[in-house]
């Protein structure tokens, strides 16, 4: 359980403060100025807008991990009273710094693993939204929490509805009883788009998400799927489920955020509005329960919850995150990097989206998966992927030319 010290506030680390999940972590700080303190804010070369972030949240210290040195720049921040850092080395420093007492996870993709690794090794209340971390390096992430009796929270809405059905015991969550899990998926903007009409959808489109505002890379994971089958990765390796017992149904109005079966028949479900402060404010309370700004949900104007099975062929790349998961050793992370590769492909013009599944399959069979001993073997795997997807996105443009 994370105390407050005798000093006073909590120190939080916010990695990622510029985007989507970082928004809505300041969101909750900023409401209960008495409990936390922002320690330190992170954005990757979005300079201007950490900026207005460190002044308007009283940030100790910040990193720009994508720019260099810039003297100019550091005296603006200092003028704000805030310490600025640069360069990606920085990112794992202010995570595992004595000062921080949480680090939200909230860089996208690949790289936000190190400096999230760093927190768990520091022994952190890790609040993970970026599950492409634990994609990669499950067992690896899993034992440094572990061996640092790190404490890791999901801030996956699904994961922290997970959390929040399991059943307690001892020091966290056990599974006595538990038969299944079933992660629930919006559908995402495509559901019911004729499925000809795929091959010619636009990023815009991709990106519209119908229920979350979120960033770019994981609105277009969404649309293909791909979240959940990461989710699916994510979730084994945070409960320690095995994936057969993890399941995907389909709620278009994305109110109920998952469920957990029971033995007995019992499902226990966790339900909201569609809004990331709520599992925000639950993780960073945690084992309290803290004003978040939702509005509380209202049944009767909802009217109707709805469910289906998600569609194979719509959806393809949930059978790729399964298959990967199966595969195991560094197949995930080789399945993350191409998806990552492709997703990027897509959003910049370079690649339909109908392609981008046939990418990440043929990344998955041109990279063998080996055993992931250590850091080095998962970005080892995580390069080759990349460059096997990136030149399977360049054959297929060259075609497309
Ligand atoms: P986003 O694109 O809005 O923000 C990404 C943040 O990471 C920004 O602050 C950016 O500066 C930083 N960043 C980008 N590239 C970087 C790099 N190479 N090195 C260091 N920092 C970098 O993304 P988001 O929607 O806030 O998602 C963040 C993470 O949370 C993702 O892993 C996503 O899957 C997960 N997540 C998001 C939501 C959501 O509602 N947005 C929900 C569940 C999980
Ligand atoms: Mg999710």
């Amino acid at each position: 359980m994370l105390r407050q010290g005798p000093a006073g506030a909590l120190g939080i680390v916010v990695l990622g403060a510029t985007g989507s999940i970082g928004a809505s972590t300041l969101d909750v700080l900023a409401r209960h100025p008495q409990r936390y303190r922002v320690e330190a804010l992170t954005a990757h070369d979005s300079a201007e807008s950490l900026l207005a972030l460190c002044r308007r949240h009283g940030a100790r210290r910040a990193v720009l991990s994508g720019m260099a040195e810039e003297a100019t720049l550091r005296a603006r921040f200092a003028e704000a009273g805030c310490e600025l850092l640069f360069g990606s080395e920085a990112l794992a420093q202010v995570a595992a710094a004595a000062e921080a007492d949480a680090v939200m996870a909230a860089i996208v993709g690949a790289a936000g693993l190190q400096a999230t690794l760093a927190a768990a090794r520091a022994g952190k209340r890790v609040l993970l939204a970026n599950k492409e971390a634990l994609v990669m390096a499950g067992p690896l992430f899993m034992r440094a929490v572990r061996e640092a009796r790190a404490e890791l929270l999901p801030i996956d809405s699904e994961h922290n509805a997970v959390f929040q059905c399991l059943p307690r015991g001892g020091t966290g969550v056990t599974l006595e009883g538990v038969r299944r899990i079933q992660l629930t998926a919006s559908g995402g903007p495509f559901r019911q788009t004729p499925v000809e009409r795929l091959a010619h959808v636009t990023p815009d489109e991709a990106c519209a998400h119908p229920n979350w505002v979120m960033g770019r890379k994981i609105s277009v994971d969404s649309a293909t799927m791909m979240n959940k089958g990461l989710e699916v990765i994510e979730a084994h390796w945070l409960f320690g489920v095995p994936a057969e017992r993890i399941g995907v149904v389909i709620h278009p109005q994305s109110v109920v955020h998952s469920l957990v079966e029971y033995a007995d028949g019992s499902v226990i479900a966790q339900l909201s509005h569609p809004d990331m402060r709520i599992p925000i404010a639950h993780a960073l309370g945690f084992p309290q329960r803290i004003e978040s700004g939702a509005r509380p949900l209202d049944l009767c104007a909802l009217g109707l919850l709805s469910f289906e099975q998600p569609d194979g062929a719509r959806f393809p790349c949930l059978a790729l995150a399964y298959a990967a998961q199966r595969a195991g050793g560094t197949a995930p992370a080789v399945l993350n990097a191409a998806n990552e590769v492709a997703v990027a492909a897509f959003l910049a013009g370079r690649l339909r989206f109908t392609a981008i599944a046939p990418v990440i399959e043929e990344s998955l069979a041109r990279v063998a998966a080996r055993a992931a001993r250590s850091l080095e073997d998962v970005l080892e795997a995580d390069l080759q992927a990349r460059r096997v997807a990136g030149a399977l996105v360049a054959q297929r443009s060259e075609q497309a030319a």
